[in-house]
This record gives C-alpha cells, structure tokens and sequence, in this order.
C-alpha cells in the first residue's frame, strides 16, 4: 500500500476503476435542437419572405410622392407598403446611444400612417399618379402558406416523437402487447459466434470453478441427475469482489456444458416504467426455456433483489415487481427443463432472503480475491499470447500484486504489452511490467517543476516513511521511494507485504500507524513546521485506528464491543447507520482513537530523531537519483530489512 503526500483535497487515484456505462443518447438531444433549427428558418425565410422592406417615415414618403418617384402603394390596415421607382437613399435618425447608424438605400418601403389624418394625401397620390391599391388587415402571406408552413413544424415535432417512442420501444418498455416494449435484452451468445469460453480461460479460483463443474455436469447429461428422482440446482449465486472472474466463470460454465448464455445485467430491467422489468424477466426466461439446457447469467441481481421495504428512493414497486416476477420464473419452472440461473452479486447482504429460499438461489459460490499462486496462474491465462522476454518472472509480478482481482491483472498485462509497443521492443520484459505496475497503482508521472526546496521537503516525508518501514517490526518490506510526482501524489513509498495476509496483528497495525505517519513526523523533526503534504496519511491512520476501536476489540477500555456498522467484504464499505452508541460511547470512542494516534506519532518521531543519520542519507541519495528501489535503500540507510513480529505470548 503506497502511502503518498498529497495536494490538499487530492481525490485518491483511481486503481483499477472500470470504465463507466455508455453514455445516454445525447444523439437524441442533438437531432432535436437541430429540428428546432430547422424550424426557425423554415418560419423566418418562407413566411416572412426574403424580400427586405424597410420603415420610412412618413414624411420621407411624401418628398417622395411629390418628387414623383413612388411607384404605386397599398394600404394594409395603419400601414402603406410600396416602392420607389428609384431607390432612395436615406439617413435614420442619431439613435438613442448617440450612435449614427448607416444610410440605407430603399426600394420596397412601408410606412405608417400618422394618427391625424392627412386629408391631401389621396388627392396628392392621384395627382402623382401613384396607384392605390388596398387590402384587408391579413397576417400571413396567403391562407395556404399559412397553413402549410404554421403547422409544418408541428408536424414535425409530432413525428420526432412519435420516432422517439418507436425508437424506445424497440429497446423495451411498457407491456409486452404494446409494440414488443417488453422484449428482454438479454445476449444471446450463441456459441459459434462467440469464441467459446472454457474452464481453460479460469484461473486461479479453483475453488469456485470445482463447485460449477456438478453444473457443467447436469447441463450435459440432465437426465443422470433427475433419474432417481433428485432435483439439481435451479439458481447459483456467484458472490465476489467486482472482477473476480464472475461473468467469467459463467460464462465457462455455458461453454463447457456447450448450452447457450443468455446474459443480462439486474440494472437493465429497471425502466422508469412499471411493469417493463417484469416483462422482460417473463420474456427472458421464455427465451431461454425455448432454447433449453441453457444458462441465464444475471449481473448485479442486487439491483432488483434488493431485500424490499429497503429499496433505494424511486422504483420501489418497479424493483418489487421484477423480483417477484425473478421468483415467479424460478418457480416456474422444473430444473427437469434444463434451464440455470446463474446471478452475480457483490452485496450478498442485502439481497431479499425470499431470493435465497431453497429452490431458487439456494447455492452460493464465493468468488475470492486470488491468492499469490492464484495471481501467477491468471497471468499465465492472460500472457498466453504476449511475447515475454526471458527475464520476465510471472512468480515475481504475482507477488507484487496483492489485492489485485483477474480483471486487475488482465489490465496490468494489457498496460505492458502497450508499453512495450511504445517502447517499439519485440517482447515484454519485466521492466515494462513493472513500469505498468507502477502506472496502475500510483497513476502516471507528472510533469510538474517542484523547487529545489519542496523536492528535499518531500524527500524527507518519503524517507520519513520508508525509515519507518525498515525500523518499526513487522512493517512490511519498502519496495520502492520515489520523489517522482505521479497521479495526485507529489511523492510515493510502496511497501508490499511480503504474503497474502488475510488475517491482520494488531502489532502489524500498529507499525503501519506509525509508518504512515513518518511522513509528518520526518517534517516536523526536519523543519519544525507542518504542510499539507500528510492529509491521505492521517486520513488513512485515522480510519485505520478507528477500526482497531470500533470493529476488531483492541481498544481495553471499549471492549469487544461491535461500535461500527458491518462493512461490506467485496467493496469496503459501511451498510447503513453507525451503530447506535451512547454519548458517552462515543466520546471514549473518539479518545482512544486519537489515543493511538498520538502514541505512533510520537513512537514515529522517537524512532527518526534516534536514526536521524540514516533519514538524512537516504534523502541525499532521493534528491540525486529520484528513484530508489528495496536494494538501494538498504544500502543507502544500512538497515537491515524490517524484524519480524515476535510472537508474544498473551500477556496476563
Ligand atoms: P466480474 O463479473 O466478477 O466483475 P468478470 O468476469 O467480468 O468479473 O472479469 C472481467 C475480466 O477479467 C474477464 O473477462 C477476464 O478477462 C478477467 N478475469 C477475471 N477473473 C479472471 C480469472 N479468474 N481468470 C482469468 N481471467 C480473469
Ligand atoms: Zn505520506
């Protein structure tokens, strides 16, 4: 776990975040401004015309009568339309901003005729020979236009709607009976065109993948199983961490068995319209029955089974009534037909219990994260068809990638296949491997210029921490220091442990308390005044302290008490509320948490004063060489690597 110095309000680095959805037709948005666009021209060039006639005044008309250069006009209501024989050039008035704006010459003109009236026009006109016409008071050019042209749009608009609803229809909603809105859009892979996923593709979570074979086994042969009377499985939960391998595994189990998948994600049956999830449920397993033995693979079931009476705001009665359509199916139909539904979850403890009932999701496969062979063996799966070179040690890489998930490994290959193409090589050898490690865990390099002074700031809060990592016992190893700024950090010390650890000492704990706050303490034994360099360290510390506190016992004062609301394995967070405690409670909770706080911040500044030598050695060797690996600072600080814990008998 890296631990980082960062700019205040730094979000932590996305690691292995998944990209996000596919976006929301914003091609519907864009079509429609641009019937809006069409529209406004249509209205402005063809009922308007494209003719220009200018307002005159009155009095510039009448010069224009007398000089007789007025054509013929004719009288609309309050207004006189014309033209001049002559165009006629004409200065408007100084506007209101004292601004003079340009002559302009008229042809066509119109002008309005002043409230008095003036009895010598008509007489003034005939003389000139000016032929009068007049009109009746009419808004539009003529009466068919108007209405071709006024109501056009809005035909338009209601066809664009009705092209709009056909469009969503076709992608599902509302009853079955209207339109097909109900068709389900569950893929059906069928396995000539799908490049068939086998038991091959699966690595490294064997236990899982043992528990799937009786499936494969019933899908090829039903009738062994259901002979004596027996009942195989209808529905497997498959409940791990997000990449584990899940739609993996499912998808193996269709391709060993042969059968057609048939996948769908929970999310995708929620609409904003009730009653189209359950239309597509009914839709998806009539599909699926049809094509009989087959898998259903549903993703996310969290989405819809949801234990009801706890759904999220909005959808309740939707959600409600998929589930229950989910549970009608299931009980619909006989495993006799050879249909398995296969559902992935993270959040197994939210799912409504009516979902685990025998006969429905009665298994539960845990999908864990992979252990170190584990890693190694998913990295032979997915290196199959990279060029390694020889120096690449797939043993080395899986121990440096604890936590990592099969889809966390799938994509550190795929960075160092890129990089090494970048890098214009034949083959991948380990440095690229490492270098997209690297890139993973910390985000890539940063081009930023520090001062000579920020960067021996940071090379004494790195070194703080890596010291610490090799004094404090039981510490894991320091892997890596580097002032190299990369994603938000300005500066990184990766430790690694040295073994998958499942189950955490509270001494272990402890020393990493005190290692990450090195980094403060290494600044304030250095400078003597603090940045805000260590907001992720304390941010960490805290938490970590907290939970000693609050979950696991270690606090004597508050006992074996749970004081924290049960935390979710798979994803690392909290289901609901804190757990009620009392005022009093929690005061002695927030006590004892800064309690240890405060001992390993002060065993952390003991510790640097005391080697303060080698503090200072090795910040000589990060400001030359920016870069440090686990040899080098064992050279440069000459420590040995860090002591195990001694195994201390429970005292008292
Ligand atoms: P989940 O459904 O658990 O979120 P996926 O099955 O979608 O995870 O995994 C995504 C990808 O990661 C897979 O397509 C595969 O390439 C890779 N992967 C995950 N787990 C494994 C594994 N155990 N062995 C090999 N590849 C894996
Ligand atoms: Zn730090």
């Amino acid at each position: 776990m890296p631990t980082s110095q960062r700019t205040p309000k730094a979000d932590p680095p996305e690691v292995n975040g998944k990209s996000s959805e596919s976006l929301p037709p914003r091609r519907t948005w864009a079509s429609f401004l641009l019937l809006l666009l069409a529209n406004y021209l249509l209205v402005r060039f063809l009922i308007l015309g494209p003719e220009q006639v200018t307002v005159v005044p009155y009095t510039v008309f009448k010069q224009q009568v007398v000089a007789g250069n007025v054509d013929a006009v004719y009288n609309r209501g309050e207004t006189v339309e014309g033209r001049f024989e002559n165009p006629v050039t004409w200065q408007p008035p100084v506007r209101g901003d004292g601004s003079r704006p340009e002559a302009v010459t008229v042809t066509d003109f119109e002008t309005i005729l002043p409230y008095f009236l003036d009895p010598g026009l008509e007489q003034l006109l005939i003389d000139n020979q000016v032929e009068i016409r007049a009109e009746p008071i009419q808004t539009g050019p003529s009466t068919l236009w108007t209405l071709v042209f006024g109501l056009g749009p809005a035909f338009l608009i209601i066809g664009f709607y009705f092209w709009l609803f056909r469009r969503a229809s076709r992608q599902g909603g509302l009853g079955a009976g209207m339109m097909g809105m109900g068709k389900s859009k569950a893929r059906r892979f069928d396995l000539e065109a799908e490049a068939k996923v086998t038991f091959e593709d699966v690595a490294g979570i064997d236990e899982a993948e043992n528990e799937l074979v009786e499936i494969v086994d019933f899908l090829k042969a039903p009738e062994k199983y259901t002979r004596l009377g027996g009942t195989a499985p209808k529905g497997v939960l498959l409940v791990g961490a997000p990449g584990t391998g899940k739609t993996l595994l499912a998808k193996a189990v269709a391709g060993e068995a042969g059968v057609p998948f048939f996948s769908v994600s929970a999310a995708e049956f929620v609409e904003m319209i009730v009653g189209v999830g359950a239309a597509r449920v009914r839709d998806l397993f009539k599909q699926a029955r049809e094509a009989a033995p087959a898998i259903i693979f549903i993703d996310e079931i969290d989405a819809v089974g949801r234990a009801r009476g706890q759904v999220a705001i909005g959808g309740a009665s939707e959600q409600e009534q998929t589930l229950n359509q989910i549970l009608t199916e299931m009980d619909g139909f006989s495993s006799r037909e050879g249909v398995i539904v296969l559902a992935a979850t993270n959040q197994p403890d939210v799912l409504d219990k009516a979902l685990l009932r025998p006969g429905r999701f009665d298994r539960r496969v845990v999908v864990n994260l992979p252990d170190k062979t584990g890693r190694k063996a998913i990295l032979e799966v997915h290196t199959r068809d990279v060029p390694l070179a020889a120096d690449v040690d797939l043993r080395e890489i899986a121990a440096n990638t604890p936590g990592f998930s099969g889809a966390d490994i799938r994509n550190l290959v795929n960075e160092a296949a890129l990089l090494a193409a970048r890098r214009e090589q034949n083959v991948v050898h380990t440095k690229d491997f490492n270098d997209a490690l690297e890139k993973i865990l910390l985000g890539p390099e940063r081009p930023i210029l520090l001062s000579q002074a920020d960067r021996e700031r940071i090379a004494y809060h790195e070194s703080g921490h890596a010291v610490l990592g090799l004094l404090v016992p039981g510490a894991d190893p320091v892997h890596r220091v580097t002032i190299v700024p990369r994603g938000q950090a300005l500066g990184v010390t990766y430790q690694r442990p040295q073994t998958d650890r499942y189950n955490y000492p509270e001494e272990y704990l402890r020393a990493r308390i005190i290692g990450m706050l090195g980094g403060r303490a290494a600044e304030e034994v250095v400078y003597g005044t603090r940045t805000t360099g260590a907001e992720n360290d304390i941010e960490q510390a805290t938490q970590m302290a907290r939970g000693m506190v609050t979950r696991w016992g270690m606090s004597d004062k508050l006992g074996l008490v749970q004081l924290a609301p049960k935390q979710n394995p798979y994803l690392g967070i909290s289901y609901g509320n804190d757990a009620p405690v009392s005022e009093e409670t929690a005061r002695l909770i927030d006590a004892e948490v800064r309690r240890i706080i405060d001992e390993s911040y002060t065993e952390a500044k003991r510790l640097l004063q005391e080697h303060r030598a080698r503090l200072d050695a090795l910040v000589a060797a990060l400001l030359e060489r920016d870069t440090l690996d686990e040899q080098e600072i064992l050279e440069v600080t000459g420590l040995p690597p860090a002591p195990p814990l001694e195994s201390r008998p429970l005292q008292q």
